[in-house]
């Protein structure tokens, strides 16, 4: 842990930058994947889970079969507990579809816009550490909802082969039929370039470790869209004197357990809740069974103790959190401050975990400081917006004037002309 009292504004720009962790190292090697995969497709795919994920895959596509029987292997609790979550998650989905409204701007002119789905979407589910089936009721619920003709899911085999059977059965449960086994920058080189089993997609969603988050951004210069940048998971808790530091140490390190590249940070202005939040990580880090990586996660992560909750809050928006906790009392007179986050936890019962699975909000957000500039997924993600005008001759009239002097002024004559030649 890195322990920080009252730290100077002037050091904030120095604090809130993230670990980095050999990127140089990475875009050469991202390069290479994407040659090899464009040029040996399927083989390609089957050699990287051979060399990065120690797995024999002589297919790379699964079967009907696999699909099927997926669900005789996991628990009925465990079915209903999805069952449950994809409840939530596609009616806080469902209700962010927006009705079409015209609007005329002008007597006789008439715009407005309609959104029309991504044809071909792309899922990487993250499988590297832990099987991320939580993941699939993220995108694909929208994507199904939103009416995306075609949705493929990769996400890396285990060591013998196999997906996790949580994963095919969410797919399955969601609709989605084509699922491949691959991972890392492999899968999203394949879905950008297409292989003989992985069609090509236009847009690319999922979070992903940093050689995932590098591929995507790789990706764009072969014309594919990505959701965002979605890397390592972050978590900054902002608590006050009533919170529970319990509480806030299990927050803590339900992000530091997602992998060691994880960054938590904790802010407070009571000595007394600063201590014993680190005393109760220090306990309860013990105790989880990914102690190893948690705890590589805390070296660097941020303790840091500061004189009011307005300057914790100014500190957040600089760092723009993935995921930002008000363990406080008096949360809802800080929410109009909260300037840059991805998703917002309010008081002592909102745990993070709730948004990771269940609540209804989607847990693919923003990390790395993007926050300042992006938005987690949304159904908004998986649509384009189409703009639609319909001009009467009376409105072509109203405002020709203003073209035909606007497009002069530009020297665009034949801009000019598309309306003169009309209302001569
Ligand atoms: P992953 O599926 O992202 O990555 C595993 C793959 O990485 C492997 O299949 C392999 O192909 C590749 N890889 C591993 N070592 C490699 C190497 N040395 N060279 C080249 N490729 C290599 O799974 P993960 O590693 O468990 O990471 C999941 C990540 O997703 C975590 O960092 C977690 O924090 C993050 N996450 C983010 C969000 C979000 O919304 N931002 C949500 C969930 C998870």
């Amino acid at each position: 842990m890195k322990i920080y009292r009252y730290p100077e504004r002037k050091t904030w720009p120095e604090l809130v930058k993230r670990p980095v962790f050999e990127r140089e190292e990475i875009s050469g090697l991202i390069a290479e994947i994407f040659e090899t995969v464009e040029k040996d497709g399927d083989e390609a795919l089957i050699q990287f889970n051979k060399k990065f994920d120690q797995a024999l895959t002589p297919q790379i596509t699964v079967s009907e079969t696999e699909l099927d029987n997926a669900a005789d292997e996991i628990s009925e609790d465990l079915k209903k507990a999805i069952q449950q979550a994809k409840e939530n998650i596609s009616k806080f989905h469902a209700a962010q579809i927006a009705e079409t409204e015209k609007i005329e701007t002008t007597k006789g002119v008439i715009c407005w816009r309609e959104n029309r789905a991504v044809e071909k979407v792309g899922i990487y589910i993250p499988g590297g550490t832990a099987p991320l089936f939580s993941t699939v009721l993220m995108l694909a619920v929208p994507a199904q909802l939103a009416g995306c003709r075609e949705i493929i899911l990769c996400t890396p085999p285990d060591s013998n082969g196999n997906i996790n059977p949580a994963i095919l059965y969410t797919a399955k449960l969601c609709g989605i039929t084509q699922v491949f086994k691959t991972g890392g920058a492999q899968a999203v080189a394949a879905m950008a370039l297409g292989t003989e089993s992985i069609p090509k997609v236009y847009k690319i969603f999922g979070p992903g470790n940093q050689y995932v988050v590098a591929a995507k951004e790789f990706a764009q210069r072969y014309g594919v869209a990505i959701d965002m940048p979605a890397g390592p998971s972050e978590v900054l808790v902002i608590a006050d004197r009533q919170a529970v530091p319990e509480f806030c140490a299990a927050d803590l390190l339900s992000q530091a357990e997602h992998g060691s590249d994880s960054q938590v940070v904790f802010i407070t202005d009571d000595f007394k809740i600063f201590t014993s939040t680190m005393e109760a990580v220090e306990k309860q880090v013990k105790k989880l069974p990914r102690n190893d990586m948690a705890c590589k996660a805390l070296d660097h992560s941020l303790f840091i103790l500061t004189d009011s909750i307005e300057k914790a809050l100014d500190f957040s928006n600089l760092y723009a959190p993935e995921h930002l906790i008000l363990a406080l009392e008096d949360f809802e007179t800080y929410i109009p401050a909260i300037g840059n986050a991805g998703s917002v936890f309010l008081g002592n019962y909102s745990c993070e975990s709730a948004g990771d699975y269940a609540s209804g909000t989607n847990h693919t957000l923003p990390t790395n400081a993007y926050a300042r500039n992006y938005s987690g997924v949304s159904m908004d993600s998986f649509v384009k917006k189409i703009t639609f005008q319909h001009l009467s001759k009376e409105g072509l009239k109203k405002i020709g004037k203003t073209i035909e002097i606007m497009a002069e002024a530009e020297g665009l004559i034949a801009h000019k002309n598309a309306v003169s030649i009309r209302l001569k």
